[in-house]
């Protein structure tokens, strides 16, 4: 706990904890320091001690998470090699399908819901012998900017329990920040992995659009969403990123592009490296200590022999009614499966309409609600042409800018989010004010490209800041790179 009465109470990982990464746990594992089943015990001890204050998992899997450890520790006694990520602990964002372990996308529609497969990005971690610990609350559906929209009660920041994690992947991004797993898979629709990560101090990736299947992910909206890594580590980020990636027979829009050990090229030199500033993301509503240190950020990689260039991305004004336009309208499209039928809550009615309704109705939060109607009337007759053709028009433009900065320079700098961690309650009457917190990130959406928040300093000694590196579509492995070079130089710190 905090030295002084007044400084807000925090959750910070103890040494021990924090300490393990995916390299580490491999070398306790081989050399028989620690078994899997152990090293799993101990982080449910952890989780049972600080998760009734942070409120980050919504349902744990021990069952599944100690045989996984068991058929670990099996191979290790048959002196087999070991799988990519053989006993890392993993935490799972809850709108991610996960085999026998309750998945709500936390929202009362799909309470008692079980799954009987799993995902993509889940099966491809079980088999590099990721360990399940359980799975990570999250704005209802994906929607939100600091998980005050999970119908199961909000996540509290472990740097300071007063305020909120960021949303929607909140549960994943405290549980790695607070040391209750190594690793942590989230979703990114407008920038839901990026502003937690910057909001808890952690690194999290959004990869390109078409790198990671989106098989067995409960859909917010299909043409944005994204699921990606959270981690401790750059290194860590990385190891996750390329056992998830790749094509998926499952998903017709997961890319036939070969994926990279993105791992193993993270020391090669940054040196020359472009990297474009734009003007609009320094200009009014950027906290002027954010500013400050992501000035520092830049001036560092600037002393490792990257180049800064200001560049000019003139349609980024219009992205966020651009954004909430197009997933509001593939939200009221995607949510329409939620009817009673097929999954979940079903409140009885007397008519087949009345079931529909009474079960959405209580179903379904305030903010879920709203997207659904915002999204429904862009769709309509009569709106179409003037609100979602108008939209995908502007995504175009916006997706341009990207695609003409990336002939002039290598890699986008930004900071991840204007605010840092506000306080639990601060904007929730406001959904406005909730829709700019993500307005560094949506722009990234839109474009389909990839890009990461990394850790870059604190405000008033706690409050981290984030700062987003931004790669064309592709290039996670020179974003990582450069990731990598910040991070060994301290920048994480700065
Ligand atoms: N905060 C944004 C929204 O509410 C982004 C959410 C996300 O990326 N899933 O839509």
């Amino acid at each position: 706990m905090s030295a002084s009465p007044n400084a807000p109470a925090s959750a910070a990982p103890p040494a021990g904890s924090a300490a393990w990464t995916v390299a580490s746990i491999r070398r306790a594992l081989e050399s028989r320091k620690v078994s899997s089943r152990e090293l799993t015990k101990d982080f449910y001890a952890r989780i049972e001690r600080e998760n009734p204050r942070l409120n980050a998992f919504l349902a744990l899997s021990p069952e599944r998470a100690y045989s996984q450890a068991d058929a670990i520790d099996a191979r290790i006694s048959r002196g087999e090699p070991l799988p990519p990520l053989a006993g890392v602990p993993a935490a799972l964002k809850d709108v991610l399908n996960t085999r026998g372990t309750e998945t709500t996308a936390g929202s009362r529609i799909l309470k008692g819901y079980v799954p009987p497969y799993d995902a993509t990005a889940i099966e491809r971690l079980d088999r590099a012998g990721a360990i399940f610990l359980g799975k990570t609350n999250c704005d209802e559906f994906a929607m939100g900017s600091s998980n005050e929209n999970s119908a199961f009660g909000p996540v509290h920041n472990p740097v300071a329990l007063d305020r909120v994690p960021g949303g929607s992947s909140g549960g994943s991004a405290a549980a790695v920040a607070a040391g209750l797993a190594v690793v942590a898979l989230g979703t990114d629709t407008g920038g839901s992995i990026r502003q937690p990560g910057a909001l808890c101090g952690v690194p999290g990736m959004m990869p390109t659009y078409g790198r990671v299947s989106r098989y067995g992910l409960i859909a917010f909206a299909s043409s944005l969403d994204r699921i990606g890594p959270f981690a401790r580590t750059v290194e860590d980020v990385a190891r996750v990123l390329e056992v998830i990636a790749g094509r998926d027979p499952l998903d017709a829009t997961s890319a036939d592009h070969p994926v990279p050990s993105y791992s193993a090229g993270l020391d090669a030199s940054v040196e020359g490296l472009r990297l474009g500033i734009p003007a609009e993301y320094f200009a009014e509503g950027l906290d002027p200590a954010i500013r400050q240190k992501i000035e520092a950020g830049i001036g560092l990689l600037k002393k490792l022999g990257c180049v800064p260039t200001p560049i000019a991305m003139p349609h980024t004004a219009y992205a966020i009614p651009t954004y909430y336009l197009i997933a509001t309208a593939e939200a009221s499209s995607n949510l329409a499966r939620f009817d009673g039928v097929r999954y979940g809550l079903r409140v009885p009615g007397a008519t087949l309409g009345e079931m529909y309704r009474k079960t959405r109705g209580a179903g379904f939060g305030a903010e879920v609600k709203r997207r659904i109607m915002l999204g429904t009337y862009a769709l309509s007759a009569g709106y179409y042409d003037a609100f979602y053709l108008k939209a995908q028009k502007v995504r175009t433009l916006i997706k341009g800018d990207f695609d003409r900065v990336f002939q002039q320079v290598d890699l986008i700098l930004t900071p991840t989010s204007p605010v840092t961690a506000f306080r639990l309650g601060e904007r929730t009457e406001d959904p406005l004010a909730m829709y700019l917190a993500d307005i560094y990130t949506v722009t990234g959406s839109l474009a389909g490209v990839t890009g990461i928040s990394l850790p870059c300093g604190k405000v008033c000694g706690t409050l981290p800041v984030g700062l987003q590196v931004i790669g064309p579509h592709f290039e996670e492995g020179r974003v990582l790179r450069l990731a990598h070079a910040f991070e060994t130089a301290g920048g994480f710190e700065i």
